[in-house]
């Protein structure tokens, strides 16, 4: 390091200690005057922050410390997503109490942040799993219970082995689990739903009219998760019986060739042909092997494709003819309507399925100008055509006869256009301890009843033996478990399953409007103000969970009357993450670095530049010790030229219109790139100026330059900053100082010289005003003769801009 008399640790634990006794990032709590809320996705108190957490959360302060210093009222929250296994695991290894092991855990992280020197509004700080918090939730819950939105239902969940409970679809990632990535399992239980599958539509429709902000990649992978799909219902009639099987096909013009039928496992046709069929032994065993295939080989579609013929027979609504229904291990029960019609000449799997059991198989559709022939065909014609063998519908195009024979069967009662999503009901019960209890219980005489609300929160018991085995915790606590129904006042039983802490993390961010307010789960005219979030970072790896979780349950709130709100954030910012030696930092991968051993070495401001500098925030970002001390360097060098400045070692002198220029030319560089969390290039601006004014130290400079500087390095290195501006002779803290403007008419006339490479080869120059948008940049280097020369038409592979510097065509 260098020798020098910049000293961090005095400096940044001075100012901490002055933020925290002058209440300084305390927002204004009149609800009036232009607002920014700036949230980062609440941590989980695992014990200590990782790099991961300083990147998210210094993305985040520089925003924050940025609208501060324009005048804008800034909500800057933090708090704790504090239910969750690991503090139950912990329990169970070590025997401390959860509760306590999280509260630990809070404090010493609340350290760590502050010692970041983070501008939190620490009076609006919760831990969700203080009853003060959960007890709302649980009123919403048995809200949502009255309105049939919350409900209970047995049907196959996911199941991981490892942390004994049930997981939420969105949990499940490649068939492991989310946390353990242990291979999960299906299992038949009754568990807690709630019906977001009702709000699919508006979930997905806001992603294009109300989400402009949001990334598309986060957009498109919700897209996907909700899994729209337009098609027909169309109900087969069962032989001999008043049953109908109901299917939902996209591909109803295919339908006079559904020649057989395929129905899941479960399907109430299969368990009733269990006890009646002549080769019900033959059915059993199939039953057996299919419960055999693991869930991953079933996602990753390495199993057999194997089936059983059930004895019984459905009626094709257009031909008439009848279809044998087959139970098939590759059709599943949750996945639709559990049952799906197979049309062999038009469906790969159906045509290898028909040739392997010997079933029919009927062409009902040709490729446009071809032929085909059923007893040559040696795999499925799955595009569309013409239709052949359908009746009045032959001749007709398959997007026309989709319309047509939907139409048909809506007239004879047998079906109708329909809409289905891949979307399931959100699964909310686990079999944990360490969540907010469900706010049900169970009455012999009055059956499922939800707590009254003047009896909530319903506690989670303190004492509760937890050795993780034999099933929930709470179900073994007496104490817990019986109690008085509110209904009859009869005995009763308590619901011992608890809530997916996702639940928590639904609504925090609403809460934090009135963190305190204790009439309900949130103020409504608080949330008028300060909600939407106007910037919201974290992690993509949430863009199918949380990120749809906290939607909905913004919808949920609204609908329930509590707040007049549709989406709860307007723009999204996912950061990358942090690796180190090419892997994600883990401890697994022993390629941890402490955020607190670099605290300590360095300094927070040198952490906060570094993870700011080395990477744009989208970007992964690559651990590597030279940054850091190129970093903090850095520092060093506008510590050393301000101190300088004031120790009167520099000359001062009136700033000539070259350093005037060079000035606003780099507060509006650095302002813009904040606004657009582009802050490595507005570091890298500011470093162009420490340059220059060490370049013009023998000539002179001003003071006004000199603390143009200061201000703006507060936002990235704001202990730095404030030591700076108090020792230029200023009482107030820079917080609270105005952000330098920039006169446009300084710069106007003023132009840059970009320099065009193609494959990293010098081609041509191009001079363009100052301030000029980058794709325009991108746009004018591909318009330039020697560019088009060379190209000689094709496209290029890829065009790379550096800012005020470069383009690089890759051809
Ligand atoms: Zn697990
Ligand atoms: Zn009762």
């Amino acid at each position: 390091m260098l020798e020098n008399n910049y000293r961090p640790c005095e400096i940044e634990s001075k100012w901490q200690k002055r933020w925290e006794e002058e209440n300084t990032f305390k927002v204004d709590e009149s609800g009036k005057g232009k607002k920014y809320y700036l949230l980062e996705m609440l941590p989980y108190p695992s014990g200590k922050i990782h790099m991961g957490h300083v990147r998210n959360y210094t993305i985040g302060d520089v925003q924050a410390r940025f609208r501060m210093m324009n005048g804008v009222k800034v909500l800057h929250p933090m708090g704790w997503d504090a239910f969750g296994m690991p503090a139950e695991n912990a329990a169970i290894k070590h025997g401390v109490h959860p509760a306590k092991w999280t509260y630990s855990n809070i404090d010493y992280m609340r350290g760590q942040l502050k010692r970041l020197g983070f501008s939190y509004d620490w009076s609006r700080e919760f831990a969700t799993c203080n009853p003060d918090y959960y007890r709302w939730e649980q009123q919403v819950f048995t809200e949502l219970f009255e309105k049939g939105i919350a409900y209970k239902k047995t049907s196959q969940v996911n199941w991981c082995p490892s942390c004994n409970t049930v997981l939420a679809n969105e949990q499940v990632v490649s068939g492991a689990c989310w946390r353990c990535d242990c291979a999960v399992e299906m299992k038949s239980m009754s568990q807690w739903y709630l019906r977001i599958t009702d709000y699919a539509e508006e979930l997905l429709r806001n992603l294009d009219e109300k989400l402009a902000g949001w990334p598309e990649r986060v957009k498109l992978m919700q897209k996907e998760w909700i899994g729209r799909s337009e098609g027909t219902y169309v109900d087969f009639p069962v032989e001999d019986s008043k049953e109908k099987i109901r299917v939902f096909t996209t591909r109803s013009d295919t339908l006079f060739g559904a020649t057989f039928m395929c129905v899941a496992c479960e399907h109430p046709l299969v368990q009733d042909a269990l006890l009646s069929a002549a080769n019900a032994v033959e059915i059993k065993n199939f039953l057996e092997r299919s419960a055999r295939i693991d869930h991953k080989a079933r996602l990753e579609d390495r199993y057999e494709k194997d089936g059983v013929f059930t004895g019984k027979y459905c009626i094709n609504p257009l031909t008439g003819s009848k279809m044998p229904v087959y139970a098939a291990n590759f059709v599943l029960m949750d996945y639709g309507t559990g049952a799906v019609m197979s049309v062999p000449a038009h469906d790969q799997r159906d045509f290898e399925f028909a040739k392997k059991y010997n079933l029919p198989i009927v062409l009902v559709i040709e490729p446009v100008g071809e032929k085909l022939d059923v007893q040559t065909m040696t795999c499925a014609w799955q595009g569309d055509g013409i239709l052949v063998n359908s009746g009045q519908f032959n001749g007709m195009k398959s997007n026309e006869a989709i319309a047509a024979i939907t139409s048909n069967l809506k007239k004879e009662g047998r079906g109708d256009a329909a809409v289905t999503y891949r979307l399931k009901d959100w699964c909310v019960s686990r079999q944990r301890y360490w969540g907010a209890p469900i706010p049900i219980v169970y009455c012999d005489s009055c059956g499922t009843v939800a707590v009254p609300k003047d009896e909530l929160p319903v506690r989670l018991p303190h004492d509760v033996k937890l050795s993780g085995e034999g099933g929930s915790p709470l179900a073994k606590c007496e104490k817990f478990v019986t109690t008085t129904c509110p209904g009859c006042g009869g005995r009763a039983k308590r619901e011992t399953d608890t809530m997916d802490t996702f639940m928590e993390s639904s609504w925090y961010m609403l809460r934090y409007a009135s963190p305190h307010y204790d009439q309900g789960p949130v103020d409504a005219k608080m949330i008028e103000y300060w909600l939407p979030i106007d910037q919201y970072i974290g992690g993509i790896e949430h863009a199918v969970g949380h990120l749809i979780y906290f939607r909905y349950y913004t919808k949920l709130l609204r609908d329930l009357g509590y707040i007049n709100l549709d989406e709860p954030c307007k723009n999204l910012m996912t950061q990358g993450m942090v690796y180190k030696d090419g892997a994600k930092m883990s401890k697994s991968k022993g390629n941890v670095v402490d955020p607190d051993d670099m605290i300590a070495k360095y300094g927070a401001d040198t952490m906060r530049i570094f993870s700011l500098f080395a990477a744009p925030p989208e970007k992964d970002l690559e651990w590597n010790d030279q940054g850091v001390e190129g970093s903090y360097r850095f520092l060093v060098r506008v510590w050393r030229l301000v101190t300088d400045f004031i120790a009167g070692e520099l000359k001062l002198a009136d700033a000539n219109d070259e350093m005037k220029r060079f000035m606003h030319k780099t507060i509006k560089k650095v302002t813009c790139d904040i606004e657009r969390f582009h802050f490595n290039t507005a570091i890298a601006s500011i470093m162009e100026w420490v340059n220059f004014l060490y370049g013009r130290a023998s000539l002179g400079v001003d003071r006004q330059s000199i603390e143009r500087l200061v201000l703006m390095t507060a936002p990235f290195a704001p202990h730095l900053a404030e030591e700076l501006w108090k020792k230029l002779g200023h009482e107030e803290m820079t917080i609270s100082v105005n952000w330098p403007a920039y006169d446009d008419s300084m710069i106007s006339g003023d132009t840059m010289t970009i320099v065009i490479q193609i494959n990293g080869k010098l081609r041509d120059k191009l001079e363009v005003a100052f301030g000029t948008p980058d794709e325009k940049i991108k746009e004018l280097a591909l318009q330039n003769a020697k560019v088009s020369e060379q190209l000689g038409g094709k496209t290029p592979q890829k065009v790379i801009y550096i800012p005020q510097k470069l383009v690089n065509i890759v051809a």
